[in-house]
């Protein structure tokens, strides 16, 4: 019987050293494992972090934490604000709740302008964290700076719509703000009006003063355009000496009252001509049965009638569906 009891003793020693020698060598092996995912986290060339459910640090590699300036321990439990302006808080907030309470993944760029005024854009790639009732919500994020690519992207994009010469809005850009705006004002019903503006004889510029000078009276009348359109209204470059403004929100009294104004304001600006520089201006405001393409007509149709009407004219197509008569115009 002693025996017996001797032998149980012994294997169960025996088992339970087994088991405390198993446990040592996985926790070590799991330690190895943390060692080497953490080396490798530190060298990509991201910052990678976890953070809790109320945006506080956890973890982060070593480019977050050089980007910081604080190691691993100094790191734990810091919020944003510790790092970043106050603007760029809240919106890092804003992604990571939306993250953690919708347990979606998330990318966003995030524009970071310090003190100095230097901005750096992140892509922020957020992704929830798998948790049980018994913790907290948790967040991985990887943030990469895209601020290179993101200022060719800018470029190329002020190259594509924008006008070479005079940097007003192009065809194509504003072919595209038109349909949206107009699509807009359709379904929300408020009001919307375009207008074409032609410089008045403007071959005889460039006849008389050659091509060079007749660029810089077009790079003067759009700035003037331009400087007219700083609220509601958007100005691009139609095409030549031609411009088109669209009006979202604005009746025909109010865009009417605006063509005139730059209708003066064109007249009266500076040139390097010895001649008077003006412009006639066509007017159309949107009506439920109006398309797009009809709007555009009218305010052809209205600018035509101004040319006829001696140049230097605002004339506004009638809102009536049958008749384009025009109601109102402005000379001198
Ligand atoms: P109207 O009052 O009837 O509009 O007369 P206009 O002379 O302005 O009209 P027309 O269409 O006969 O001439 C437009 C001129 O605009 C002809 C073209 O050479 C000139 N033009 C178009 N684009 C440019 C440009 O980018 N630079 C210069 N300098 N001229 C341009
Ligand atoms: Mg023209
Ligand atoms: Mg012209």
């Amino acid at each position: 019987m002693a025996a017996l009891i001797l032998t149980l003793l012994g294997l169960t020693t025996i088992i339970s050293c087994y088991l405390l020698f198993k446990e040592k060598r996985q926790n070590t092996q799991l330690k190895q494992h943390n060692q080497q995912m953490a080396l490798a986290l530190d060298h990509v060339n991201a910052c990678i972090y976890i953070k809790d459910a109320d945006s506080r640090y956890l973890y982060a590699n070593k480019p977050c934490l050089e980007l910081f300036g604080v190691d691993q321990h100094a790191l734990k439990g810091s919020p944003d604000a510790r790092y970043f302006p106050i603007e760029t808080v809240q919106r890092l907030r804003q992604i990571d709740l939306q993250v953690l309470e919708q347990q979606q993944a998330s990318r966003q760029e995030v524009e970071v302008t310090d003190e100095t005024g230097h901005t750096t854009v992140y892509l922020e790639s957020k992704y929830p964290l798998p948790y049980n009732k018994a913790e907290n919500k948790t967040l991985v994020g990887i943030s990469t700076d895209i601020t290179e690519l993101w200022t060719l992207r800018k470029q190329l994009e002020q190259q594509a719509w924008h006008d070479g010469l005079t940097g007003l809005y192009n065809r194509l850009k504003i072919d595209q703000i038109f349909t949206e705006q107009l699509n807009l004002a359709k379904t929300q019903q408020h009001p919307f009006s375009i207008m074409i503006l032609d410089l008045d004889l403007f071959k005889a510029i460039n006849d008389e003063y050659g091509h060079q000078v007749g660029d810089q009276v077009l790079q003067q009348a759009a700035h003037v355009i331009q400087k007219s359109c700083q609220t509601k209204p958007i100005a691009s470059r139609w095409g030549g000496e031609e411009f088109l403004i669209v009006c979202p929100y604005m009746s025909q009294e109010q865009t009417l009252a605006l063509a005139n104004q730059i209708r003066l304001a064109i007249k009266s600006a500076h040139y390097p001509v010895k001649k008077t520089v003006t412009t006639s201006i066509g007017i159309a405001t949107l009506n439920d049965d109006f398309n797009g393409d009809a709007l555009l007509k009218r305010a052809d149709d209205a600018l035509y009638l101004a040319k006829n009407s001696g140049r230097d004219t605002v004339v506004c197509a009638g809102t009536d569906t049958a008749c384009a008569e025009p109601v109102t115009c402005y000379t001198d």
